[in-house]
């Protein structure tokens, strides 16, 4: 039953761990894939965020260039028409007013003036270079739409404006340059070149300006792509956001792509085309480990979370391990231990013992199952407190006395279990044992012997059934009579017919007293004087509905060990007081009747009570009726006995001391106890006749008991020539077969009693 319960709660603990265990890696796995998922969040959103901010700057670049472009095209407005030297001075102060850095104009005759001044042959180059680009051409349509002419290698770029006559046609140009990656140097691109590197790049993938901290492609790669693409890990995902950036920029429209770079990081490309410079595109590349970077703080907040979430749920997980760790322990203490002696239990010793025997087939093992004799004395006598401690000795002597492959258990109340190894050593060890318990009693003022009660079976071979075992040692000890003197029993198959009788008995216990198959017999009190019937001993038979008659040798000992003794002895003496009061009421002459009482009924509440209820319900005469007590309840508990006799004295009873010679007590105890009558066993009284000593003895006994006013029964007369030795000794009433067996009343009746006349 406990090993059962134990086995629940390990269960449902292991299940608890189980689930905690299945919980904590669900939410690893949550943590890692809400961690991941965040990431690309994260990712995604940064990415936007600097795309964003390319999108704006190329917007800022483009109206710049425009702004550049509108101003040099109002220069161009306002020398339009007018004379050279009216040009020159015009050019010379709005120079000074735009934005623009050096102002060239190169006349119609391919005259170069910077800035208002004549240039001497500096033009050369330039002019041819514009010359190449058929300038009017080009000037028309930078005046149109200024666009990029990349005139110069290197950072710069050439805007160029016509002057126009005042019919239409073109007379001259002007031209700036701008200083791109002066632009891309400024403040405004700061965010760009600080976390990365910001160039312009044409439809053909030249790269035409750049700047920035951290250069990813350079100037002097042959083309962007080309140097993007050595900067990538060059696999298929790089390959492939390179096609669609030159698809993007052919498109002209703006977007980014991401490329893994040969360090594994992720690097986004953002481009855009500028719309005032047809055929160039502003191009973003941030830093490889960026957007890494940025979004480093967000994710080890989430994995610190997730962390602080797992680490909570293992300690919690750990709490409850340890929670139910405990747990079973405890269910294995109450399922193992027992609570008075902190010892093992039957559960324990069950496993302990059968595991053993079959670890050590060749030793030989006896089971010693016993109690201690009159334990319930101790424990009224010496408080429960102290009872305990008693018990508490067995099992530590025990385990100091006897090896590890040995064990004792307590079962309940005083009832012990012991497995020990059977060899020449045990009885020696035994009663080491009961020694060493009697000392620790003294030591607790216990002054009670306590003596031991052993019923033994030793283990064969074949036995393979502990519990079969132990019912054997129970069956050898339940042998051993509550009063004998006995202290072993050892099992024998014998003991198996008498249980199942015993079963048999007790089974049928309770209705035989129903139907009344308890029938009282009388015998004889035979004065040997005067030779006349003076009493009766009232003896009961169990008769059985097939007419067999049961001897009380044969039930009364079960009775007294099950406690239904009680209930007989009390139904005996209503059915003698009652069959009295018949008589009586018939006007026969009675005769006293004595009634045996069990000591159990001297223990039990009320008794004095009850019997008093019954001599009054039948209104029994002072000395009519006798209770017989037997001298063996004066082994302990004296003091209490000797209280409840004087109390039944008060109700008018007769008491007399039955098996007088067959116990211990003293002749002092006659005058201790307020007896009336004395019944010598009949045993006792046999065995006194065998020797001139024992006679002697006899005759002075019964002269005590008559001196000090008591009289004295004779039990198991057989004979004339005891009669007769009886007679000498002054013994006038004796009981006996000689004179009469126990007959049933209705035959005593009629034999032994007469009507008044
Ligand atoms: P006891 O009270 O000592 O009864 C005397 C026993 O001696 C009776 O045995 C009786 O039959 C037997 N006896 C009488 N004369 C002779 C004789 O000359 N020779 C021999 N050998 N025996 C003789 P019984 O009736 O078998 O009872 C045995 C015991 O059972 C009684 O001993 C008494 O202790 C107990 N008993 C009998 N009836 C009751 C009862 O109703 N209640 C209780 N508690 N015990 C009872
Ligand atoms: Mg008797
Ligand atoms: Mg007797």
């Amino acid at each position: 039953m406990a090993a059962r319960e134990r086995g629940k709660t390990e269960k449902s603990s292991t299940g608890i761990i189980k689930a905690g265990l299945f919980v904590l890696l669900l939410c690893i796995a949550l943590s890692i894939i809400m961690v991941v998922v965040q990431q690309d969040t994260y990712r995604s959103q940064v990415s936007k965020e600097f795309h964003q901010q390319h999108v704006s700057m190329g917007e800022y670049l483009n109206s710049l260039l425009m702004g550049y472009g509108q101003g040099l095209m109002n220069v161009a407005w306002t020398i339009g028409g007018h004379d050279e030297d009216s040009i020159q001075a015009r050019i010379a102060t709005t120079s000074e007013l735009t934005a623009l850095g050096h102002i060239y104009y190169i006349n119609a005759m391919g005259e170069l003036h910077e800035d208002g001044e004549d240039i001497e042959g500096g033009s050369e180059q330039m002019f041819e270079q514009l010359q190449e680009l058929s300038y009017p051409k080009a000037a028309a349509y930078i005046g149109l739409a200024p666009s990029a002419v990349r005139l110069f290698t290197g950072s710069s770029m050439v805007i160029a404006a016509p002057v126009r006559t005042p019919d239409y046609g073109i007379s001259s140009v002007v031209f700036s340059t701008i200083d791109i990656e002066g632009i891309f140097e400024s403040d405004a691109f700061a965010y760009q070149t600080q976390k990365g590197q910001c160039l312009l790049v044409s439809d053909a993938g030249e790269i035409i300006a750049g700047a920035g901290g951290y250069r990813i492609v350079d100037m002097t790669d042959e083309s962007f792509q080309l140097g993007l693409l050595e900067h990538s890990d060059k696999e298929g995902l790089s390959k492939r956001a390179v096609q669609d950036f030159n698809y993007g920029i052919a498109k002209k429209t703006n977007g980014f792509v991401t490329i893994t770079t040969a360090d594994g990081y992720r690097m986004q490309v953002s481009y855009s085309p500028l719309n005032g410079c047809d055929g160039l595109h502003f191009v973003s590349c941030f830093q490889d480990n960026l957007i890494d970077q940025s979004i480093k703080p967000l994710i080890f907040t989430s994995v610190l979370t997730c962390s602080i979430i797992i680490v909570v749920m293992i300690g919690a997980l750990t709490l409850v391990w340890i929670s139910a760790k405990s747990t079973n322990l405890t269910v294995e203490r109450l399922a193992y231990e027992d609570p008075v002696t902190k010892g093992k239990n039957l559960n324990y010793f069950r496993e302990f013992a059968l595991n053993t025997m079959i670890s050590n087939r060749e030793t030989p093992f006896i089971i010693y199952r016993f109690d201690i004799a009159n334990f319930r004395y101790i424990n009224e006598s010496y408080g429960h407190h102290r009872a305990d401690m008693v018990l508490v000795s067995c099992i530590k002597n025990f385990e100091r006395l006897f090896s590890e492959r040995e064990l004792c258990v307590r079962m309940d109340a005083d009832q012990f279990l012991a497995v020990l190894i059977n060899d020449s050593l045990l009885d020696k060890k035994m009663d080491e044992f009961t020694n060493a318990v009697n000392a620790d009693a003294r030591g607790n003022q216990i002054k009670y012997p306590i003596r031991f009660k052993y019923g033994i079976y030793p283990v064969k071979k074949h036995d393979h059934d502990i519990d079969v075992m132990i019912d054997h040692a129970n069956v050898a000890k339940k042998t051993i009579k509550s009063d004998s003197k006995e202290t072993k029993a050892l099992y024998t198959e014998r003991f198996v017919d008498d249980m199942r009788k015993v079963d048999h008995i007790e089974s049928s216990m309770q209705k035989a007293l129903a139907e009344n198959e308890f029938k009282v017999y009388l015998q004889t009190k035979w004065d040997i004087i005067e030779n006349k019937v003076t009493g009766a001993e009232a003896l009961v038979r169990w008769v059985r509905p097939n007419g067999s008659v049961l001897g009380p040798e044969q039930f009364v000992p079960i009775f007294e060990n099950n406690g239904f003794i009680e209930q007989l002895d009390f139904y005996t003496l209503e059915s003698v007081c009652m069959r009295m009061r018949e008589m009586m009421d018939d006007g026969i002459d009675v005769v006293p009747v004595s009634v045996n009482q069990s000591r159990l009924l001297l223990h039990s509440p009320d008794y004095v009570e009850n019997v008093e209820k019954v001599l009054k319900q039948y209104n029994i005469p002072p000395g009519a009726i006798e209770l017989e007590i037997t001298e063996s309840v004066f082994d302990n508990e004296k003091e209490d006995v000797i209280a409840i006799i004087r109390r039944l004295k008060m109700l008018g009873v007769r008491l007399s001391m039955d098996d007088f010679g067959t116990g211990y007590s003293s002749l002092n105890m006659l005058t201790e106890v307020p007896f009336d009558v004395i019944k010598i066993d009949g045993e006792y009284f046999a065995r006194s006749a065998e020797s001139e000593q024992e006679r002697m003895v006899l005759g002075k006994i019964v002269e005590i008991i008559k001196d000090l006013g008591m009289e004295v029964v004779c039990e198991g007369v057989e004979s004339e020539a005891q009669v007769e030795y009886l007679k000498t000794t002054g013994c006038r009433t004796v009981q006996g077969y000689y004179f009469s067996i126990p007959v049933p009343e209705p035959e005593f009746i009629t034999r032994y009693l007469k009507k008044n006349e």
